[in-house]
């Protein structure tokens, strides 16, 4: 068994030890020593990372996993039994997750304090946290809470360990406790705040925590799911928003606060230009329909055909057209368009023409190699856009206007 130096001194950042046995693993090797202040993942709290070294030999910890009361250290490459080793830590991953469990405790205590709600859920991953709660709770219950754990930090509340036997550990109203436990339960209070047993790392003293800041909250599963980060992880995601609300702000011409403000205007001026382009966009098509008018292209049986490529045009500009073209007399009209990598084809035919529209599109699809179909007197279709079907698509429009 791994004598665990950070259940009685979580401060420590390295020690020495004797590798007490060396087996590979799935990926690499796993090392146990007789004693380490590596703590394994568990209890929802990420696991440390850090070295082993002996004289100029430095074998890196990816990971510490924890099983039958051992704490095995994964290294990717093996270690001989008896090796003295130093085993040093990657203190600020530490003191990372450190800051985050602990500010969960306290979030936690805010929310069953205040709200009455239980904390049914946690997870850590290195850029965030997020809590579940049992109950529903708004953004502004959030904040109070909030404000209550941050208001803890800043007592700089000492944090202690107890341990006690399950009995006892009944008696002590506890906010979170697993009656199922049969052996002695690890305590972690916070004076006179959050008190629940625990398996995890925490400082010495609350304000080592340094903050607790609450980003979103959300419905989650007829509860409330929380993310939030704490200490140094919240003060990087807090300067990343910060400069990102700058930039925003710069490109804006607007103060932080008035970005809100900014964007609404930025949207109505993009409704408004949206609105002009189209009024422009469709007096362009009526002028092109009145050219083709003038100079009108008929067939053996009587019928005005339209055939015409675009080669950049969207999907509502080529409805537009084709409706206009529809209310022709006795005419066919045949739209070829590119609209990002597909060459599409309409045609539309009027209900005094004398042609069926599935039957032309049917051709369309074997010169194209598209698919498309649709009824008599309308059908459309598309193929993909290349140099081939490009060319092809001018050659048919050509053929289609002599
Ligand atoms: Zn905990």
């Amino acid at each position: 068994m791994t004598k665990r130096l950070f259940d009685t001194n979580v401060m420590q950042q390295c020690c020495t030890a004797t590798v007490t046995a060396c087996f590979p693993r799935k990926k690499g090797y796993g090392i146990l020593l007789d004693q380490t202040v590596f703590f394994p993942e568990s209890g929802g709290q990420l696991s440390d990372t850090g070295v082993l070294r002996t004289g100029e030999t430095t074998w890196r910890v990816t990971h510490a996993a924890e099983s039958d009361g051992d704490v095995i250290h994964e290294v990717d490459s093996p270690i001989p039994e008896g090796t003295q080793v130093e085993a040093v830590l990657d203190w600020t991953v530490r003191m990372d997750h450190m800051q985050q469990h602990c500010g969960e405790h306290l979030v936690s205590y805010a929310f069953w304090k205040l709200y009455g709600a239980h904390n049914i859920g946690f997870h850590m991953n290195p850029e965030l946290v997020t809590i579940d709660f049992d109950k529903e709770l708004s953004w502004e219950q959030a904040m109070e809470a909030e404000r209550l754990a941050n208001q803890h930090i800043e007592d700089n509340r000492p944090v202690t360990i107890q341990m006690a036997t399950p009995e006892e550990a009944a008696k002590m109203h506890l906010r979170k406790f697993n009656d199922k436990i049969t052996g002695p339960v690890r305590i972690v209070c916070v004076e006179g705040s959050d008190t629940c047993s625990c398996c995890g790392t925490h400082p010495p003293m609350t304000g080592m925590i340094g903050l607790v800041k609450i980003f979103k909250v959300e419905r989650h599963r007829g509860g409330t799911r929380l993310t939030m980060l704490c200490g140094r992880l919240a003060m990087e995601r807090i300067r990343h928003e910060m400069e990102a609300a700058t930039q925003a702000s710069n490109l804006l011409s607007v103060k932080e606060d008035d970005l809100p403000a900014g964007v609404t205007r930025l949207q109505e001026e993009i409704a408004t230009l949206k609105q002009h382009l189209n009024e422009r966009t469709e007096q362009l098509l009526a002028y092109r329909i009145e050219d083709i008018q003038k100079h009108p292209v008929y067939d053996a049986q009587g019928n005005q055909r339209i055939t015409l490529f675009e080669d950049d045009m969207d999907a509502g500009e080529a409805k537009f057209l084709m409706k206009r073209l529809q209310e022709l007399p006795k005419t066919i009209a045949t739209l070829l368009y590119r609209h990002g990598d597909r060459l599409n084809y309409i045609v539309e035919v009027a209900d005094d023409a004398d042609a069926d529209a599935s039957a032309i599109l049917r051709e369309l699809n074997t010169r194209f190699g598209g698919k498309g179909g649709g009824k008599s007197h309308n059908a459309q279709g598309s193929a993909p856009y290349t140099d081939e079907t490009k060319r092809k698509a001018k050659d048919y429009v050509q053929s289609g206007n002599e």
